[in-house]
């Protein structure tokens, strides 16, 4: 597989990639063609904007543009992720992606009842924003789909250890595709930078797990990558539930 698949016109790759990586990126381009020939219309691609969402974008974009994203827009993202789903949509036109947000009536009975920040108050009040906001339209995202594809790695926390390429995904009845499973950070962090893909610029700033922008803050160096999310609760509970172990 040439660079050149991945680079815009005229630009030239910052790194040359070492022969391992290069085969582990041949790996993830033959998973992601078998995952299509195996699904069909009926794949997706959960696209969060993370870091391994950015080389996953950027390997679909290149090898199987015609696998559809989406991303679930909470209504308290980022803006450095609103920002990198606008530079995904223009530098690939070609791309698929849907956005889905919360239903307006739900979340604003649940705003209305709760708060606006009712999330720090307990763990069943942040489960139950997490419940509008992310599971309600992840639920219509997945709609008619036998499988969808995630940037899970199993190195990213204790709640994803047991991870495999490939699981049933029994909460919301259909296969899970890990294509990443495998990867550790560095291979992701080497491929992005080699291959010159867009990223959430909050990664510059300590931040190697993004969600909402209440819930996330950024680690110090050698932290575990998703303890700046929800940090205020036990580690074995982060987990919004779009990922159940
Ligand atoms: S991550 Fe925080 S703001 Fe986002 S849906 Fe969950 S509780 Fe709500």
């Amino acid at each position: 597989m040439s660079l050149d698949a991945y680079l815009e016109p005229g630009s030239q790759p910052q790194v040359d990639l070492d022969a391992d990586l290069q085969a582990k990126l041949d790996t993830l381009v033959q998973r992601l063609q078998q995952a299509r020939q195996d699904y069909g219309e009926g794949l997706t691609f959960a696209n969060s904007l993370g870091a391994e969402d950015a080389l996953l974008t950027g390997v679909l974009a290149s090898h199987q543009p015609e696998i559809e994203h989406f991303v679930l827009d909470t209504g308290r993202l980022p803006e450095e992720t609103l920002t990198l789903l606008d530079q995904v949509r223009r530098r690939w036109p070609q791309l698929t992606l849907k956005v889905y947000y919360p239903q307006s009536q739900e979340l604003q009975a649940f705003v209305e009842k709760e708060g606006v920040n009712a999330f720090y108050l307990s763990q069943e009040l942040r489960k139950a924003c997490c419940g509008v906001r992310k599971l309600e339209p992840l639920k219509r995202a997945l709609q008619g789909k036998t499988a969808w594809i995630t940037g899970l790695r199993r190195e990213q926390s204790v709640t994803r250890d047991q991870l495999e390429y490939s699981q049933w995904d029994e909460g919301n009845g259909l296969q899970k595709l890990s294509p990443l499973y495998d990867w550790s950070e560095g291979e992701v962090w080497q491929a992005i930078r080699g291959l010159k893909l867009p990223y959430n610029r909050l990664h510059d700033q300590g931040y190697p797990s993004i969600g909402c922008a209440p819930c996330t803050r950024a680690v110090a160096a050698g932290d575990d990558p998703r303890s700046g999310r929800w940090w205020w609760e036990n580690p074995e509970t982060r987990e919004c539930g779009l990922h159940q172990r």
